[in-house]
């Protein structure tokens, strides 16, 4: 039998279109900054560049001709977080080094379910695990994983929790085989939690979002006052979140603190730690980032602070075991066992599972500790000066500063007042679809104490002073233009 095999590419082609492609790439990166962050395109636009009616092609066509269709595409239409002026969100910019290991993983296409399947790629994710552990201060006993993201790190958190947690077999028997469980975090906390509680069945209405103080931290006087009315209640403490950095203004939950009310209880403590637990690793991070480290189990996000491609999150557990207690189970099928082989689909949700460590590890080692501290450190620092630089601006009111997030909002001097509130939330709201779409730069938004302001998160090691120093005056205008009609 001859077989007709269109997808194969003998090596002289892929040779040919790969080196085809990462100039193209090259190009790309080096061009960044001379490029828009976002064309600001509509749906429909970039529906009718695309063609995005037409039928499945009945036929094939050669690998070239798409690779450089495909390559104009998206450099004519996306939106680069890689652009030295992109601070909406918390997405990074990707390390190089992560975009060609994700060439190199895809090659050798490991499966990082088992051992036998992975062997080199599954010791190269227990090292990027460990390492991840060491530069935040974890124990270098605990175990881990890297999942898609921060919200399945979390989620991988928060099962660890209640397989621990639950005074019977919850894995067999489920929730209603025992009295409510609660979860606690601030109101601050992400929206993965609601996600997560909902659908592992213990319901969004389990989780009791509590007060913070004035710096938009969980208020720890009304954790504790909160888990003692549950327990008198019957219902079972599951698991405290404490945030690590909160999406909305990077603040930090008095972490230590938070982790004696759990002690006091029983209850797991979780750190949300996805965008802000990397900042342990700077030499002047407070102590209740230092405190992460008395967590039963933390989330990190590589695709945040480790400057890693997406994606790539990062579940952290105290007690190593919790993990194959809380997700093993043994099919007939798999013969996996034997030596002191780790399966990774043990040890998550996943089954099949991509080298995503591979990025991670090789970013981590590019840059080493002290390259991280520095990168992270001046992420924090160029927040600050845009604050400051927010702060000098007449007609914008700096508010809120946390890690490397920055708020701030159009108000002019003599309408800071509450009776130009909703004025001013329609006119900022106005303002920030303005500035998405011009693609100049960009940020994203957050609600603080009822006012609609934007937030800068500097997450970008191609962020200079001069691309922070440019946007309070860029805002101010679009603000005057948005309010003169
Ligand atoms: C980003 C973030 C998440 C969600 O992480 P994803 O990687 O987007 O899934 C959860 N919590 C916090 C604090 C975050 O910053």
């Amino acid at each position: 039998m001859t077989r007709h095999v269109p997808l194969d590419l003998d090596p002289e082609e892929f040779r040919r279109l790969g080196h085809r492609l990462v100039d193209a790439v090259g190009d790309l990166l080096g061009s960044m900054r001379d490029r828009k962050v976002t064309p600001g395109e509509t749906p429909d636009v970039v529906r009718s560049e695309l063609g995005a009616g037409r039928g499945l092609p009945p036929s094939g066509t050669d690998a070239g001709p798409l690779l450089d269709a495909a390559t104009r595409l998206l450099a004519d239409h996306s939106l680069f977080n890689g652009h030295p002026r992109f601070f909406g969100y918390i997405t990074s910019s990707p390390a190089p080094i992560g975009v060609l290991a994700e060439l190199l993983a895809a090659a050798v296409n490991p499966n990082v379910g088992a051992f036998l399947l992975s062997p080199v790629a599954t010791e190269i994710e227990r090292q990027t695990v460990r390492w991840i552990a060491e530069l935040i201060g974890y124990p270098a006993d605990s175990g881990g994983l890297l999942v898609t993201g921060g919200t399945m790190a979390n989620v991988v958190g928060l099962l660890a929790a209640r397989r621990a947690r639950a005074g019977w077999d919850v894995r067999k028997e489920g929730l209603r085989a025992g009295p409510p469980m609660r979860v606690y975090a601030s109101s601050e906390c992400h929206t993965w939690l609601q996600k997560t509680a909902d659908l592992f069945g213990l319901g969004s209405g389990s989780v009791r979002f509590l007060p913070t103080d004035r710096d938009l931290r969980l208020d720890v006087a009304s954790l504790d006052a909160a888990i003692r009315a549950d327990l008198r209640a019957g219902d079972v403490p599951l698991a405290v979140i404490a945030s690590a950095g909160t999406v909305a203004t990077g603040a930090i939950d008095p972490i230590r603190e938070i982790a004696a009310v759990c002690r006091t209880h029983g209850a797991w403590l979780h750190v949300d730690g996805a965008y802000g637990a990397l900042a342990a690793a700077l030499p002047d991070a407070g102590d209740d980032l230092h405190a992460l480290a008395l967590a039963d189990s933390v989330a990190v996000d590589p695709h945040k602070w480790l400057y890693a491609p997406l994606d790539a999150g990062c579940a952290l557990v105290r007690n190593a075991a919790a993990l194959p207690e809380t997700f093993a189970y043994h099919p007939s099928y798999y013969q996996f066992d034997g030596d002191d082989a780790v399966n990774y689909y043990e040890l998550g949700i996943e089954n099949s599972r991509s080298f995503r460590a591979l990025k991670v590890w090789l970013a981590l080692q590019h840059a080493g500790r002290d390259g991280y501290v520095r990168m992270i450190g001046d992420d924090v620092a160029l927040a600050r000066a845009l604050h400051e630089a927010v702060g000098r601006e007449n007609d914008l009111e700096a508010r809120t500063l946390g890690l490397s997030i920055s708020t701030f909002r159009y108000a002019p001097p003599a309408r800071r007042g509450p009776e130009h509130r909703e004025a001013l939330n329609a006119l900022n709201a106005e303002l920030l679809a303005r500035l998405q779409r011009g693609g100049e730069a960009f940020v994203s938004n957050a609600v603080v104490d009822g006012d609609f302001v934007l937030r800068a998160c500097i997450v970008n090691f191609r962020t200079t002073l001069a691309d922070v120093e440019a946007l309070p005056a860029l805002v101010a205008r679009l603000g005057r233009e948005v309010d003169q009609g």
